[in-house]
């Protein structure tokens, strides 16, 4: 008999968060050249304040008590003047927020939103290419560690031999001198294969993945029992097959295991994750069915069907996160 996947589901379940990823316009200062013009080109601004607290407010109004995550990207979210206050208001409603940055605003910025304590989670990017030294961002993530804020720094690598170097140094530098959590990255050629990197580059990223610094070890206990009470969201899911058996992973190993391929299976997304992408809105990453939303005026919810994928891979985790299964067996 042909053994084959039948049901993806979550290993927790039910799952007690929504996921809100939310690009907030393609403005950004710095001009990566592994980056898409898309993300970075200007052309697609930022709402008001007005417009976002009302598509918040829907969102965890109709949660149905669930924690609800808004993660903001770009272009570069900090460019947008009215962040600190949408944050605060996220915060204020019970929600929980999280920003992907380049680090790169003022520390006087920094400090204004370490000030008001906002953030649960923060991934810094530093880009070698943008930045001479990361002494910048060394010196942002030290603020931002003194909050409650779990932060992540991000090196973005590439093949380029000198500015591989370049990254890797800046790596050794964060954990030689901040309360880091530090890692390098890969970046990729296209949305589904990352840039051709040496066997040799390769292995040097994979034994830099997520290193904690001597530093950050030593953080007080008060700051790892504040990280311990926000739920963070789980990744781990279970791979039913037909013969009964199951296999347990996180999303990114089952998209690693070239186990994602669900073409013809009914998928959950949008029920727990949503994809704002600056003026329309998705069910997933993959953006199949569609936008659900065209523009921002409309009232944004949650979606409460499942859609049938036409897609081959499914290569992104957080859609992978979301429930499927298979029908018609
Ligand atoms: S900082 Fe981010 S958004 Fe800006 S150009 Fe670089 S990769 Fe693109
Ligand atoms: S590609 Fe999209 S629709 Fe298809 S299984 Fe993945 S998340 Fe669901």
């Amino acid at each position: 008999m042909n053994i084959i996947p039948i049901k993806l589901e979550r290993a927790t379940a039910p799952r007690t968060t929504k996921i809100v990823e939310w690009r907030l316009s393609n403005v950004c200062n710095f001009n990566c050249s592994f980056c898409p013009n898309e993300f970075k080109d200007g052309s697609k601004r930022p709402l008001s304040l007005e417009n976002y607290i009302k598509i918040v407010d829907n969102l965890i109004d109709q949660s149905n008590g669930k924690n609800v995550w808004f993660q903001f990207s770009g272009g570069e979210p900090t460019l947008y003047p009215k962040l600190i206050e949408l944050l605060s208001h996220i915060k204020n409603r019970g929600g929980y927020t999280s920003l992907l940055s380049n680090g790169s605003r003022t520390l006087r910025f920094w400090q204004d939103l370490a000030d008001k304590n906002v953030l649960n989670r923060l991934f810094l990017s530093y880009h070698p290419e943008q930045e001479n030294s990361p002494n910048h961002i060394i010196a942002v993530n030290e603020i931002m560690q003194k909050t409650d804020t779990l932060v992540t720094m991000f090196v973005t690598t590439q093949t380029d031999p000198s500015l591989f170097q370049k990254a890797l140094a800046g790596h050794l530098k964060i954990l030689a001198e901040a309360t880091a959590i530090s890692t390098l990255k890969v970046i990729g050629e296209t949305s589904t294969s990352i840039q051709p990197y040496s066997k040799d580059q390769l292995s040097i990223i994979q034994n830099n993945l997520y290193v904690r610094s001597p530093k950050w070890k030593l953080q007080s206990p008060e700051k790892f029992n504040s990280m311990k009470s926000i739920p963070y969201y789980d990744s781990e899911m279970i791979l039913e097959f037909s013969d009964g058996s199951k296999r347990k992973n996180s999303a990114q190993e089952f998209v690693n295991h070239g186990l994602t391929q669900f073409k013809d299976w009914e998928c959950d997304v949008g029920k727990d994750l949503m994809i704002i992408e600056i003026d329309e809105v998705f069910r997933s990453v993959c953006r199949q069915g569609g936008p659900i939303f065209k523009n921002l005026e409309e009232d944004v919810s949650w979606m409460t069907d499942s859609i049938i994928c036409q897609k081959e891979n499914c290569n992104c985790s957080l859609d992978v996160q979301e429930p499927k299964r298979k029908i018609n067996t």
